[in-house]
């Protein structure tokens, strides 16, 4: 059997912090308990967001967690023809549209139809499913939104993907952390129809984060996923464009998060949890070690 590939993808907009340090972390025991290999991904798709600065305060940090960097590290800014190819390919099966409402009408639109009674779905992490241009604007304004340079997005049509993907879909959900680091794996029904019409490039960048990264973990050869809880429900996502793709899939691990004090979800913003902080502030590897309890 081949040997496994993990890896850890970051995404350089903002500093990492311990968070990040469990899911790096985490990824090198299994690649070294495996005798697998590690490879780290630089997901900065966000070119806005995503600084020269902040990668190289990056690599300070996974220099300084003592990981192994197996080079050349990819970098998704180097690949946008890759995404757009792809893209190209959905768009040709018919399964992309643009998509014109901005975030204000969209939340104008759901707050106006939650404030009439009406519940509006949401998707796993929160956010409103598209409504649909037509139902927010009028035709003449539509029009001329798609007659000029206004910003729009690319989204999949999940209904038309889902019919040519076909009922049953799943993903492989490997075992619990511990000693057993992949136990045996568990068979998860993938709903990706929850998730509504996802963003899959705008405008001016032709990938999403959905997007960019079944293609290279198909073409990292990555066989193990091991990434935070917080994307558990995208991983349906994953699975529907893997399918459409022709790509492999890989078996995934969701590991717990390390939350902050107020029970929620660590942020890029908060100073206090970013490893620069914490370790030009004296904190030891073994110190940092038993915070995220490893
Ligand atoms: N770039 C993502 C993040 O920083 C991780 C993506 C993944 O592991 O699939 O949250």
């Amino acid at each position: 059997m081949s040997k496994p590939v993990f890896r850890f993808a970051p995404s350089p907009n903002g500093h990492l912090h311990i968070g990040h340090a469990l899911s790096a972390l985490l990824n090198v025991r299994a690649a070294v308990a495996l005798e697998g290999r590690f490879l780290v991904r630089v997901e900065d798709i966000d070119q806005a967001r995503c600084t020269p600065e902040l990668e190289a305060g990056m690599f300070e940090d996974l220099a300084w967690l003592g990981l192994p960097l197996d080079e050349p590290v990819l970098r998704q800014s180097e690949h946008f023809p890759d995404y757009r190819a792809a893209l190209e390919r959905l768009q040709d099966m018919g399964l992309i549209y643009s998509a014109y409402l901005s975030r204000a009408e969209i939340k104008r639109f759901v707050q106006d139809t939650e404030d009439s009674g009406k519940p509006w779905p949401r998707d796993p992490d929160g956010a409103p499913l598209y409504p649909g241009d037509t139902n927010v604007l009028s035709e003449s304004e539509l029009g001329k939104r798609m007659d000029s340079d206004a910003p729009f997005t690319l989204r999949l049509d999940m209904g038309k993907a889902l019919a040519r993907v076909g009922a049953g879909l799943t993903w492989q959900e490997a075992g619990s952390e511990g000693k057993a680091l992949f136990g045996p794996a568990e068979t998860v029904p993938a709903d990706a129809s929850r998730w509504g019409d996802v963003v899959l490039a705008r405008k001016d960048t032709p990938t999403s984060y959905h997007l960019a990264v079944v293609i290279d973990d198909a073409r990292q050869g990555i066989t193990d996923v091991l990434r935070g809880q917080d994307l558990y429900q995208a991983t349906s996502v994953h699975r529907v464009l893997q399918c459409l793709l022709d790509l492999p899939e890989p078996r995934y691990r969701h590991h717990r998060l390390v939350l902050g004090p107020d029970g929620r979800k660590l942020s890029k913003s908060n100073d206090d949890t970013s490893l620069k902080s914490l370790r030009e502030g004296g904190l030891t590897l073994t110190e940092l070690r038993r915070r995220i309890g490893l």
